[in-house]
């Protein structure tokens, strides 16, 4: 999977990855379910995707999903978006 080579290079959002894939930013989402196969593909090696959580910028809130799209206690939607990367 391309997918898993991008980020065994370095972390990336998951608009780094449409980018480098060249899809429209538009299918962010199908980004998202690509890295869940990637998740399951990677631990069939033994390795394992990591993600470091997306956080607020205006009040530092650290969301539990992925692709959140407003903060549950600030309102803000002026997201760091979610890193993805591979662990050995
Ligand atoms: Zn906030």
């Amino acid at each position: 999977m391309k997918i898993i080579s991008l980020l065994e290079d370095r972390p990336m959002t998951a608009k780094e990855i449409c980018q480098a894939l060249e899809a429209d930013t538009s299918r962010e989402k199908e980004v998202y379910d690509a890295l869940k196969k990637a998740s399951r593909v990677l631990k069939r090696k033994g390795k394992s995707l990591m993600m470091s959580p997306p956080v607020c910028r205006k009040c530092g809130f650290v969301f539990d999903k992925a692709n959140p799209t407003r903060c549950p206690r600030c309102k803000s939607e002026w997201i760091d978006p979610a890193r993805f990367s591979v662990m050995d």
